[in-house]
């Protein structure tokens, strides 16, 4: 998308919403799986803005809501450790616990602080050589390079008071199982922030194996309805490719250097997933040559498994086959100020986005 001005904006969401009504016959449902794009969906009023027969979908994008309760419980578990600092993204902090969360774990006097970045748990590190740092590593292709860089700065630098606790996740296996479980869906608009990392080839198999389109969406309002337009006409000449419409940051082959820092840290494995289960090689582990900064394998404890909190149906709305009406407690006694569940902690949660633009959106069918 070039740069354009506002009015030039308004001129362009009208043609290219004229263009979505005018090509759009049959009944579409679309997924995205980016919380960024649930949010700039839902705060743009994407959603009523489409033909009543084209569905939008949230699906597992929101890295916090995707993590489970076990991650949450080892990381109270850990912070409430001795001369442990533990560096944290802002979003973790009101999750839910099995019986806490680290908001009120540090209100009882453990030091948690938040970070914007592994590099700021690693700045930690140095300005605290006596504490152990214990960064909660979350989120997709795009941060998990951030954070192999902090471990092979420090592995450099010798610092060894610096652990992660990682929960990164690989987003094609999570796309992958919402096809194999038949959720009806026609096209993805697939995360434009990952491909920045992956670049836009790793979703080839999509249209190859399941010949469904993607389409690599930006973030404006007029990024994601001209993805939307490009996934419709594909549809409805029934071809399937990967296109990439941001293009001003996404290429096919993604930015290998990132790439190689990923993969020197990091290795894929078994990862649960709130709403689809444990799917094999979805997460990423240290890799056993930086494994001392390893906060699994320098810190041994068990940790009981987690209960999902009982009605919370936040795992059916990830995996596409639930909305967040459907939830008996949604506005009862779940609100972004008293979350009941991931979906509605996260700024990024499919129940945060639609407590807070929701209006009339009445074609976007999950998280909206
Ligand atoms: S509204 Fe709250 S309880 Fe219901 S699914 Fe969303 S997060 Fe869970």
């Amino acid at each position: 998308m070039d740069i354009y001005a506002p009015d030039q904006i308004k001129q362009l969401v009208k043609q290219t919403v004229n263009k979505i009504h005018a090509l759009s016959v049959k009944p579409i449902t679309l997924m995205e799986v980016c919380g960024g794009h649930t949010m700039a969906i839902q705060k743009a009023g994407i959603p009523s803005l489409l033909p009543h027969h084209i569905k939008l979908l949230s699906g597992p994008g929101c890295p916090v809501c995707v993590t489970d309760r076990e991650y949450i419980d080892r990381a109270i578990a850990y912070a409430r450790l001795p001369n442990v600092i533990t560096a944290t993204f802002g979003d973790l902090m009101r999750v839910p616990g099995s019986e806490e969360s680290l908001y009120e774990v540090k209100a009882e006097g453990a030091d948690i602080r938040v970070v914007y970045s592994a590099l700021e748990a690693l700045r930690l590190a140095w300005g605290y050589p006596l504490k152990k740092i214990i960064f909660l590593a979350i989120g997709f292709e795009t941060t998990a390079p951030g954070t192999a860089v902090a471990i092979r700065e420090a592995q450099q630098m010798n610092k060894d008071n610096l652990m992660v606790l990682s929960a990164h996740k690989l987003m094609p296996p999570a796309m992958e199982a919402i096809l194999q479980a038949d959720i009806p869906i026609n096209g993805y608009l697939a995360p434009g922030h990952v491909c920045t990392i992956t670049g836009a080839d790793i979703f080839q198999f999509i249209p190859q194996k399941y010949h469904l389109p993607v389409v690599v969406s930006g973030f404006e309002p007029l990024d994601i309805l001209q993805s939307i337009l490009l996934l419709v006409q594909q549809i409805e000449k029934e071809e399937a490719r990967v296109e990439i419409q941001y293009k001003r940051v996404v290429s096919h082959e993604g930015n290998i250097k990132a790439q190689h820092i990923m993969n020197e840290v990091f290795e894929p494995h078994d990862s649960w997933w709130r709403g689809l289960g444990i799917l094999p090689g979805s997460g990423l582990k240290i890799r056993h040559e930086y494994k001392s900064y390893d906060a699994r394998e320098r810190i041994h404890m068990e940790i009981p498994p987690a209960q999902e909190p009982e009605d919370c149906i936040c795992g059916d709305i990830l995996k596409g086959v639930k909305t967040t009406p459907d939830c008996p407690l949604y506005k009862t006694i779940c609100n972004p100020d008293h979350p009941i569940g991931a979906c509605m902690v996260s700024s990024e949660g499919a129940c945060q986005a639609y407590y807070r633009y929701h209006q009339s959106s009445r074609n976007h069918e999950s998280k909206t």
